[in-house]
């Protein structure tokens, strides 16, 4: 059976830290779907889904085993729907590991089929943060070195 991945995110922007962690994900499961958890009524993104859709599309064109979509519900069920049992995170430092900590343990009541696995940042990623790329490009600093793409 397919080992189908979940990377879930709100991915505004997806950075050069998120391609990482998709990358090695490839090297445990057959699939990585990054899901862009958005709501149409309710969005306040700084980048639009469709371009970020377009972006990360285009940063994985050689990879036909990484897919995007959008969901608007619970990550657990998204990933039901999906055929996925694994949950793809990043860790950067102890901030994400206790937010990831409790998310884990509320996916896995949701979902008992559902396993979270976390890979560590690669170091020189470590520092690469979305809401400080959302700060620079904001007030027109250069972004570009942060990015897996061209914006
Ligand atoms: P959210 O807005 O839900 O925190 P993000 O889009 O910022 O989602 O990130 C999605 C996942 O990617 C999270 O697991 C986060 O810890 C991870 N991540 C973000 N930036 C990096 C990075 N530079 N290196 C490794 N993992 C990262």
């Amino acid at each position: 059976m397919k080992r189908i991945a979940i990377f879930p995110g709100s991915f505004d922007p997806f950075t050069k830290g998120h391609e990482d962690i998709v990358l090695r994900g490839l090297q445990l499961f057959d699939e990585v779907i990054i899901a862009i958890g958005y709501n149409s009524g309710k969005s306040n993104r700084y980048f639009p889904v469709e371009t970020m859709i377009e972006k990360i599309e285009g940063t994985f064109k050689k990879h036909p085993q990484i897919s995007v979509q959008t969901y608007a519900e619970l990550t657990a069920d998204f990933a039901k729907k999906n055929g996925s049992k694994y949950l793809l995170r990043g860790l950067r430092n102890t901030t994400d590991f206790e937010y990831e900590n409790s998310i884990a343990q509320v996916n896995r009541l949701l979902n008992t089929e559902l396993e979270s696995v976390f890979l560590i940042t690669s170091p020189q990623f470590a520092s690469i943060n979305s809401s400080i790329i959302r700060e620079v490009h904001r007030y027109k600093g250069d972004v570009s070195a942060m990015l897996p793409y061209k914006l």
